[in-house]
């Protein structure tokens, strides 16, 4: 099976060409990525307007370079997979009202694909992982626990009730002056700074509910560098330090809890572990989970970082992964800038038609 996946849900704009061989192992042929990144850089954050005329305008060429790079024809295709949501709407809309009239042109069947399932069979693409597994996602946009099942049987553990991760380190980055995108800058200040400095709140750690909280976190480093102002390179790094220190222990708490709930759902399993979204990029962050999967016994997939973010590739194979299963849809396929992972099934993609 070789399919065509689109994803244009944010700031990216991306066309990848996967294929599934008969063994059942995954290539990837092709995963172009054109970042709107310059695009947005003036504006302190992703300018939605902005986004959707930048997809329409390089669309036709990112497919192009994707199927050259691929040595493939619209012919030697299977069918076309495009991002149907949740994100940017006007994005969303011109990457699947894109789809759809090359799949009607081809002649080629048409996936509408939610974009948090990509990241959540990612890592069957990358390690051929086996169901059941609890996926970690830690993007700009998410911060979830989703307990993987089986292709559209996904369950919600828990999520963010304010900021995502990714978010709270951007915030993080434009408080202190550091530049776009935040999270590379406050890890590379964090190893400068002492991380026992400041003591920053860490919300909901004493729930047992999967739920992440970081706007609180947010207003007391805002807080905290208002009164250390003004701010030497040595007081940055410490709050940066001081920061990450306290997602650290947040997310090894939050971890820890998945982890036990896995343990008590699957007796009979290793717990596995897969972490999504750009946050995975995170060196103490990815130490943290390997500590955690060695203590735990833990089977721990990091999918390669171009692979985390988004990307075409994760979107044809969620595309594979449904086409193998009988799925198609039809082309009144409606864009959700709303739509949640457990609100994604087989049923609802075969309404589609
Ligand atoms: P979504 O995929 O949820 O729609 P998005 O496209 O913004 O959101 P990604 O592209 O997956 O998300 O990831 C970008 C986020 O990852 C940014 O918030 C960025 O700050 C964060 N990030 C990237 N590298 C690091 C790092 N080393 N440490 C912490 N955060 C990081
Ligand atoms: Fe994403
Ligand atoms: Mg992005």
């Amino acid at each position: 099976t070789t399919i065509l996946g689109i994803e244009t849900s944010c700031d990216e704009t991306a066309a990848a060409i996967v294929r599934r061989h008969g063994n059942g192992r995954a290539e990837i042929l092709a995963n172009m990525v054109r970042s709107q990144f310059d695009e947005h850089k003036a504006f302190g954050g992703v300018v939605p307007e902005i986004a959707a005329r930048s997809h329409v305008q390089y669309m036709d060429h990112i497919v192009a370079q994707a199927l050259e790079q691929a040595g493939l024809g619209f012919g030697d295709l299977d069918a076309i997979a495009a991002t149907a949501g949740p994100g940017l709407i006007g994005g969303v809309l011109v990457g699947l009202t894109s789809a759809k009239a090359m799949a009607y042109a081809h002649d080629l069947p048409l996936l509408a694909i939610n974009h948090l399932e990509g990241h959540a069979l990612t890592p069957r693409l990358t390690d051929g992982l086996e169901f059941p597994y609890l996926l970690l996602l830690v993007s700009g946009g998410h911060s979830q626990f989703v307990l993987v099942k089986g292709v559209g049987d996904y369950e919600r553990w828990g999520t963010t009730i304010d900021d995502a991760l990714g978010e709270a380190f951007d915030k993080m980055a434009k408080m202190l002056d550091l530049g776009m995108p935040g999270g590379p800058q406050v890890e590379q200040w964090a190893k400068k700074g002492d991380p026992t400095r400041f003591d920053f709140p860490k919300p909901l750690l004493k729930e047992k509910r999967l739920d992440f909280s970081f706007s609180g976190l947010k207003t007391a480093v805002r807080l905290a560098a208002e009164k250390a102002a003004p701010l030497s390179d040595q007081d940055v790094a410490d709050i940066c330090a001081s920061f990450q220190a306290t997602i650290l222990k947040i997310l090894d708490n939050r971890c820890r809890l998945a982890l036990a709930r896995f343990q008590t759902e699957f007796p009979d399993l290793p717990p596995r572990l897969v972490v999504a979204g750009g946050v995975a990029a995170n060196r103490a962050i990815g130490q943290l989970l390997q500590d955690l999967a060695v203590e735990y016994g833990a089977e721990l997939v990091v999918p390669p970082i171009q692979l985390c973010t988004d990307n075409g590739a994760m979107i044809a194979w969620a595309g594979i992964e449904r086409f193998n299963l009988g799925a198609q849809d039809g082309p009144d396929f409606q864009a959700r800038p709303r739509w949640p992972l457990d609100e994604t099934d087989m049923a609802l993609a075969a309404k589609g038609d």
